[in-house]
């Protein structure tokens, strides 16, 4: 028996604070289910934040798993290893058409910085400076210097100085319609013309890529209008920059689709994976065009751990699970209903500004009233608080702090999405 209290002791005494935790011990997990130190089970609405998208410990990546770890745990990027070559053909085959080299590491972070250093490469191989950067305002990259400059949100940067402080990098508006003073679609979609003055006024001219979730996660599941990826990305073929899309937190049917720009029917240069991909593994990648990966030369880049084959082997499965068990599916058309039902609660409760998302991404903004949209910050951390108590585990997070996060294995069935929203009203009703 797991002595509850001796574990978070332990943890305040050995463990640097880098993240106050929340006041449970998760120690197992099936499906889309959770259970503490203390025997007490959780539907999980964050899935390790949007890993576990197969669910918790399926059957078939710990098979995959273990049967790779007996057979070899590691033998580094320097030789052929078949789960990594497996992978990237699995990759190319789920991935669109136009995206098919791709390059292994271990976390978002890591995949962005590699994306990137792979943009600037191949700006140089054409002679050029690609001195330039293009994030968005509220965006979330990664946490290590490059990842954490691109990041466009001051509450991840406060004392940190130079290291997220990069040079050459400029952030353009979020899509973000719901705070926006001009209403969509008599806008002209101003946040997607502003990345071309963004180039002229805030960048040498020489920009090597602009980096955009297709929906922004931390930021608050923000889900840009029609149109608005394929304006940007328009912009930048005027200009040669390449288009990044950092599927890290939307891939592998999280949205609905495999992966969430192609809801919005552009298509990136490069694309970042991390999380979903490996059912809960530490693994991420980058998967880009022939023509972009054809600037690399030996040695431009690597990682002792990318391309583990413990982690690639599982990932392997993860993504033929997710499309033999329909779990695409399942997060397109349950997700669906989930967002119809807190839309509905959003008539009935003032607090709720906005239910937004796609698939099985979905976020709940809360407002101290409709009209002024005050962010509810407090109410948002006591409504989690709430859920969790009941057996719910939801994210909280938002640009301003505001917003709820419910993001689930993509396995949950529709009896726990019901328990969900039950629980969700009944903590509003509460506030
Ligand atoms: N990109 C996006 C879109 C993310 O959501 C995150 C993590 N929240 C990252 C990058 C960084 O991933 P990691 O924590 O694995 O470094």
């Amino acid at each position: 028996m797991v002595n509850t209290k001796e574990i978070m002791e332990k943890d305040a005494m050995y463990l640097a604070a880098v993240y106050k935790k929340k006041p449970i011990v998760i120690v197992e997990g099936s499906g889309a289910v959770v259970r503490d130190s203390d025997g007490k089970e959780y539907i999980d609405c964050l899935s390790g934040i949007s890993v576990t998208n197969a669910g918790h410990s399926p059957e078939r990546l710990v098979k995959a798993g273990s049967e790779q770890l007996k057979r070899l745990i590691h033998c580094s990027g320097l030789y052929y290893s078949i789960p990594q070559t497996l992978l990237a053909e699995k990759l190319a085959g789920v991935a669109p058409k136009h995206l098919r080299k791709s390059f292994f590491c271990n976390s978002g972070a890591e995949a962005v910085e590699g994306a990137v250093k792979l943009a600037k490469k191949y700006a140089a191989s054409q002679g050029r400076s690609g001195s330039g950067l293009i994030a968005l305002e509220g965006s979330f990259h990664g946490r290590l210097g490059l990842s954490l400059t691109l990041t466009g949100q001051a509450k991840y940067k406060k004392g940190f100085g130079n290291f997220a402080n990069y040079p050459g990098i400029a952030h353009a508006p979020a899509p973000y319609c719901y705070r926006c003073p001009l209403s969509y679609p008599s806008c002209g979609m101003e946040c997607a013309r502003k990345v071309e003055d963004i180039i002229k006024y805030h960048t040498s001219g020489d920009v090597a890529a602009l980096i955009a979730e297709p929906i922004m996660g931390e930021g608050g599941i923000i889900v840009p209008p029609d149109g608005y990826h394929t304006e940007v990305q328009k912009i930048c073929r005027d200009h040669n920059i390449l288009y990044i899309a950092d599927e890290v937190q939307t891939g592998f049917g999280r949205c609905g689709v495999m992966f969430a720009h192609e809801l919005f029917k552009i298509e990136p240069d490069l694309m970042t994976m991390a999380k979903g991909i490996g059912g809960g593994l530490p693994i991420g990648g980058v998967i880009c065009t022939d023509e972009v990966a054809g600037c690399l030369e030996s040695g431009d880049h690597f990682s002792t751990f990318g391309g583990n084959p413990v982690c690639c082997a599982v990932a392997l499965e993860n993504i033929s699970l997710l499309l033999e068990e329909g779990l695409v599916e399942n997060s397109k058309n349950l997700g669906r209903k989930v967002l119809s039902s807190l839309m509905e609660l959003k008539e009935k409760y003032s607090i709720i500004g906005q239910a937004r998302g796609r698939g099985l991404m979905i976020g709940l903004e809360l407002v101290k009233d409709d009209q002024r949209k005050v962010p509810a910050c407090d109410e948002t951390q006591e409504l989690a608080k709430f859920m969790m108590k009941h057996g719910v585990i939801v994210g909280t997070g938002g640009v301003l702090g505001n917003v709820i996060r419910i993001q689930p294995p993509l396995c949950i069935n529709q009896d726990q999405a019901t328990r969900v929203l039950e629980v969700i009203e009944n903590g509003i009703k509460k506030l």
